[in-house]
């Protein structure tokens, strides 16, 4: 397939006819389309309609010369990746030099050989035909693909162009001078172009995850995958957009993590955060107690004024308790109508003062109207030697004590 160029269209640009007459006989025999123009301007004017594979451009020519008809071709978008080949009688360093910078691939000096002029033809050819199949396989990614050098994009696909909202990459480059300032790790940086910034912190093969804005301001969540191609300095980064899945799963695991009737936490939830605050307690002590609470005679609720009632009644005490509680204390069902509280950063004096004040205002409130819900609650600190185990094994036995001492009480241990 790569050795089958018979299709490819190749603009021979040339004042002298005898030329045009020799390259066009020499290409049309190995089987290539010609088109010929006779100047710069005329090329110009064809390369509007027809866009060749390649193009073979004469330098010495009047009025346009080869060097500027190059400049105009390499400055146009959609012209700018077909390989310039220069036709020149000029040898000297600097001439060939200048070719380079204006974007040429080769060049040929005249007289030319006729084999040396096809091989280099064909090998320009099968190069561009590789770019064009690895950008289209680039553009084919969903996903956003990139090559970098760690500061400057050098290839991007076709979504990574979209995303970003740029033309080609060289508006990226302006955009963003270092991929740095544009991916956001999250760590805070000022999005400064701040040209120290590289990227290095990607080890091959891990995964990494970065918010991204689009053009219009939604952050995307992004998987970034970076492989390091060996000796090469660049790195090939593929950006997948994970945002649904990431929401999805933080919904679940809010799911989880919920009661489902009073949308407080769960026993599952409230373990997790006990152990949490203990660790961090290692580092930052502070005075913790357990509150182990249930609404007195709650069977009799159920009983006298049904299911759905004994069930909003939850809900009602769950919320209004939520509402009166700081947000750094942690409230949880524990099961049927029995909660606990974790209060950080409270001793027991204030421990006791918080339920009491807890206690006293569920009582006035009418969560039924002809009687007056009452809560029993039992209280312990926290002790370096206590488990989760102990440590509510001591509040419950406290309860239990209020619960024998007549109710709507609050007990210690
Ligand atoms: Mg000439």
């Amino acid at each position: 397939m790569l050795t089958n160029f018979k299709n490819a269209y190749i603009l021979i640009v040339d004042d002298t006819p005898k030329n045009i007459q020799l390259l066009g006989t020499i290409l049309k025999n190995i089987g290539y389309k010609i088109i010929v123009a006779t100047n710069g301007l005329q090329a110009l004017g064809i390369l509007e309609k027809i866009k060749p594979d390649l193009i073979l451009l004469d330098v010495m020519m009047p009025e346009l010369d080869g060097y500027e008809t190059c400049k105009r071709i390499k400055a146009t978008d959609n012209l700018k990746n077909i390989p310039i080949i220069f036709l020149t009688a000029k040898t000297q360093p600097e001439d060939i030099v200048k070719g380079f910078d204006l974007g040429a691939v080769d060049y040929i000096v005249k007289p030319f050989n006729s084999s040396e002029l096809a091989a280099r033809v064909k090998t320009h050819l099968e190069l561009k035909f590789n770019q064009d199949m690895l950008q289209t396989l680039l553009n084919f990614q969903r996903d956003m693909v990139l090559m970098t050098d760690g500061e400057k994009v050098i290839a991007a696909n076709y979504s990574f162009l979209q995303f970003t909202d740029s033309k080609n990459i060289e508006e990226f480059n302006q955009k963003y001078p270092n991929i740095m300032t544009f991916l956001d790790f999250g760590t805070g940086s000022d999005k400064d172009k701040n040209s120290s910034l590289k990227l290095q912190r990607l080890p091959n093969d891990e995964e990494f995850q970065v918010k991204m804005k689009t053009a219009n301001d939604i952050t995307l969540i992004f998987r970034i995958k970076q492989n390091i191609v060996p000796e090469k300095e660049v790195s090939i980064l593929s950006l997948t957009d994970i945002t649904q899945l990431e929401n999805q799963k933080n919904s679940l695991e809010e799911k989880a993590s919920i009661d489902e009737l009073t949308k407080v936490y769960n026993r599952t939830k409230f373990q997790q955060l006990f152990k949490q605050t203990i660790e961090e307690n290692k580092i930052n002590p502070r005075s913790i107690c357990l509150v182990i609470f249930d609404i007195d005679h709650f069977k009799k609720i159920n009983d006298t004024y049904g299911h759905n009632k004994g069930d909003e009644v939850l809900v009602n005490i769950s919320q209004f308790i939520k509402a009166h509680i700081r947000m750094s204390d942690i409230l949880c069902r524990w099961g049927g109508e029995e909660f606990t509280l974790l209060l950080v950063g409270s001793n027991i004096e204030d421990g006791i003062k918080i339920c009491e004040k807890i206690r006293m205002l569920v009582e006035k409130y009418p969560f039924i109207e002809d009687r007056p819900v009452t809560m029993s609650m039992g209280i312990s600190q926290y002790l370096l030697t206590d488990t989760l185990e102990s440590f509510v094994a001591r509040a419950d036995n406290a309860l239990y004590r209020a619960k024998k001492s007549g109710r709507n009480r609050t007990e210690r241990n």
